[in-house]
C-alpha cells in the first residue's frame, strides 16, 4: 500500500467508498437485487459528478490506516450522512469510468482521495449528454453496496 500523499495506481481489486445520507426518501426496494437502492429520480444528487465522482480508496484506509467505513463518518463529522456505500473498481473500469488516485496532505482521509471520472466522450457538464450520464449513474447505482449505516430499512442505521 502506498504512503499517505504518494499517487499510486488503484488495482482492480480494490474498492471505493462514498458517504451518503441514509434519507428514506432517497432510496427504494428494487426486488431483483432484493435490496435497497437510490431512488432513479435522486440519481443526480446520490452520484453527481462533478466533474468527477469524490470517493475514499477503502483498502488504502483500512490497510494503511486501520480505519472502517464506520469511522469514515466519525472523522468527517458531517452528522447528514451516515451511510457508506461501496463500489467495486473492475466494475468502474468494466464500465469504462476513469478511477484516479488523487491525494490530498490530509491524513488520513484526504490521502486517500479517489475520483471517479465519466467514460470518454460523455462530457459532465454537457446538457446533450444527460441521458448518457443517467446511463453510467443507474450502473453505478445497482452496483453500490451500503457497507455501513442501514441495517434493515433506509432511514434506520
Ligand atoms: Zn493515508
Amino acid at each position: 500500500m502506498c504512503r499517505c500523499g504518494d499517487t499510486a495506481t488503484v488495482a482492480p481489486d480494490n474498492h471505493l467508498w462514498r458517504r451518503f445520507m441514509n434519507d428514506s426518501e432517497h432510496l427504494v426496494f428494487d426486488k431483483r437485487l432484493n435490496r435497497y437502492i437510490f431512488h432513479g429520480n435522486i440519481l443526480g444528487n446520490m452520484l453527481q459528478f462533478n466533474d468527477d465522482l469524490s470517493t475514499y480508496w477503502r483498502e488504502h484506509l483500512t490497510e494503511r490506516h486501520n480505519i472502517s467505513a464506520e469511522q469514515v463518518l466519525v472523522q468527517v463529522e458531517d452528522e447528514r450522512y451516515s451511510l457508506i456505500g461501496e463500489i467495486s473498481v473492475e466494475f468502474l473500469r468494466k464500465i469504462q469510468c476513469k478511477v484516479s488516485h488523487g491525494p490530498t496532505n490530509v491524513v488520513p482521509l484526504g490521502c486517500s482521495h479517489t475520483s471517479v471520472s465519466l467514460p470518454d466522450g460523455i462530457d459532465p457538464n454537457d446538457p446533450r449528454d444527460k441521458g448518457k450520464r443517467r446511463e453510467v449513474r443507474l450502473k453505478i447505482n445497482e452496483n453500490c453496496f451500503f457497507v455501513h449505516g442501514m441495517s434493515g430499512r433506509p432511514g434506520i442505521a
